[in-house]
């Protein structure tokens, strides 16, 4: 898992442009929750060839003056539970207040490594007064400005230096990694303690102290796998809404770090708005996907019927993509669990497929022939030649022809359906693009 640094630091610092600036991005996965001041924003950084995640609490302080202090100081405490290095930002033009005295109090009993970032250094004397914050006792001050960039790739260089884990992706096997995602009490733990039992690792009961590895290597009744576990994101009682957020963030990291979901659904409830988020999630991340009709054993008065209806229900729902396996089953009584595990394997190498060239030409050659793409003011796309990209996360195939710009999505559509019907794509995301030679 990647190493995740935080952002923390008072309204208007200028966290947010920070994070932009660092993510080179508006389009970073943002998430919204409820009874929030602000969306809060969750993104990558790539930075010589490592990566971290980046994450801005921005959001959580309320902005009025009489509970800004403990607002404050619970962002910072989550962040110090969570985060691998933090990001504390000051602002240069207004110079050090109470506020920052407080935060750097809390953060150096932490022993988390925490830089300084000295914002709004816009020009060499501005950056000049960031000395003053040296007296926070946190080290040197970093002087940046996020408005204009000077200074981050300083910041950077020393970021990524201060990371003490090492990736676990690098001394991960080239096996899948199959993650278990879904919302709360949707039976994620349950299903993780069937598979594996004793092996499991005990974590502590204390929500977001999990830091220990999140890979368990499964290897028993012919499959060999990561099982990624996102139980104990939640424990019971009474969660705040910080931590709730942090929930999200997990789900998010565990779903980058995986090949395969298996998106657990509970039967009694059917398909809620979270359900959705996580499956929107998966998409964008381009991952595979099996879904799990979970605590079948709680519903009545079951038979093919009642599977088909909740089937069609759930297609309907993730429409257009409905190419992926369902199974109904119980991590209680593990009924199908080990069929899911199966159908994980399955769509993890249908994820992998690769297709001679000469049998997609032979195959979607004559399909195009019969049905080409609608003309357009008389001229005629013609697809001259069909190869599939290498080194991709996802299938990808290119469709050589002229005025590719002329092509539209329900012909790609079209192409995609046939792709899916001769040749085993079930649960991974195709990409189909069409281009001039
Ligand atoms: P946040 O509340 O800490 O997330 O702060 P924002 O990122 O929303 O920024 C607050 C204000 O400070 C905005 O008007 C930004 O344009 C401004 N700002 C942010 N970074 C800089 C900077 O490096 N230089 C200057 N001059 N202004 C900045
Ligand atoms: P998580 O929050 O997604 O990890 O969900 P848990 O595994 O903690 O399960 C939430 C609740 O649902 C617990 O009380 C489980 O015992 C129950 N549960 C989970 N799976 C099943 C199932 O297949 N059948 C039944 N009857 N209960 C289940």
């Amino acid at each position: 898992m990647k190493n995740l640094v935080a952002i923390v630091g008072r309204p208007n610092v200028g966290k947010s442009t920070l994070f932009n600036r660092l993510t080179q991005s508006r389009q970073a996965i943002v998430t919204e929750i409820e009874g929030t001041t602000r969306d809060r924003q969750y993104g990558n950084v790539s930075w010589n060839g490592k990566e971290f995640s980046l994450v801005d609490t921005g959001g959580w302080v309320v902005n009025s003056e009489d509970v800004m202090e403990d607002e404050i100081n619970k962002q910072v405490l989550i962040a110090i539970q969570e985060a691998d290095v933090i990001l504390f930002v000051v602002d240069v033009m207004n110079g050090l207040t109470d506020l920052d005295t407080g935060v750097a109090q809390i953060l150096r009993k932490s022993g988390k490594p925490v830089v300084i970032v000295a914002n709004k250094s816009d020009n060499f004397e501005i950056g000049f007064q960031a000395a003053e914050f040296y007296s926070l006792g946190l080290g040197d001050p970093f002087s940046v400005s996020s408005i204009n960039g000077s200074g981050t790739g300083d910041l950077l260089d020393h970021i990524v230096t201060l990371f003490t884990k090492e990736s676990e992706e690098e001394i991960l096997e080239d096996i899948p990694r199959i993650a278990i995602v879904g919302r709360p009490n949707a039976g994620k733990s349950s299903i993780v303690n069937s598979l594996l039992g004793e092996e499991r690792s005990i974590v502590t009961d204390i929500a977001g102290t999990t830091r220990d590895s999140i890979y368990h290597r499964y290897n028993k009744f012919g499959m060999d796998f990561y099982l990624i576990d996102t139980a104990g994101i939640r424990k019971k009682g009474k969660v705040s809404e910080d931590l709730e957020y942090f929930s999200v963030i997990r789900s998010i990291r565990v779903i980058e770090n995986s090949d395969v979901c298996i998106l657990m659904i509970d039967a009694t409830r059917g398909i809620e708005s979270q359900d959705m988020n996580i499956f929107t999630l998966i998409q964008k991340n381009r991952n595979g996907l099996v879904v799990f009709v979970n605590k079948w054993d709680l519903v009545e008065d079951k038979d093919n019927i009642t599977v088909k209806v909740f089937e069609n229900a759930i297609r309907q729902k993730l429409a257009p993509f409905t190419d992926f396996p369902i199974v109904f089953g119980s991590a209680i009584t593990k009924q199908r669990i080990l069929k899911v595990m199966d159908l994980a394997k399955e769509v993890y190498n249908n994820k992998k497929r690769r297709i001679p060239t000469h049998k997609l030409n032979e195959v979607m050659l004559p399909i195009i022939e019969n049905t080409p793409p609608p003309s357009n003011k008389g001229k005629f796309v013609k697809v001259k030649y069909i190869t599939q990209l290498h080194n991709t996360t996802v299938p990808s195939f290119v469709f050589f022809c002229n005025l590719p710009q002329w092509v539209k999505e329900p012909y790609r559509r079209f192409i995609e359906n046939r792709m899916r019907e001769n040749w085993n794509f079930s649960g991974t995301p195709i990409n189909i693009f069409f281009r001039e030679k």
